[in-house]
C-alpha cells in the first residue's frame, strides 16, 4: 500500500478533485420507437431491444389503475 509522506491542504485535494466530472451517458436513437435511449441497453419507453420485445412496459393508464388499487388496499 502506498503511504502517505506529507499532509496536504483542504483547497491542494480540492483542486485536484475538479478534474472528476461525470460524463454524459452515450444516447442513441431507437430503432423502434426512435426515442432516445442509452446504447446497449433496453430501451426503456417501447422495451425492444435488438428489433424485438424483451421487457413489457406499462402504459400510464395501467400504472394509474395499479396505484389506485394499491391505495384501496391500504
Ligand atoms: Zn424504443
Amino acid at each position: 500500500m502506498p503511504k502517505v509522506k506529507h499532509r496536504h491542504s483542504k483547497a491542494r485535494g480540492r483542486k485536484r478533485r475538479t478534474h472528476y466530472k461525470a460524463t454524459a451517458p452515450a444516447m442513441v436513437k431507437c430503432t423502434q420507437c426512435g426515442k432516445l435511449k442509452k446504447s446497449h441497453e433496453i430501451c426503456p419507453h417501447c422495451g425492444y431491444y435488438d428489433g424485438r420485445q424483451v421487457k413489457r412496459i406499462e402504459t400510464i393508464e395501467e400504472r394509474k389503475a395499479k396505484r389506485e388499487k394499491k391505495q384501496k388496499r391500504s
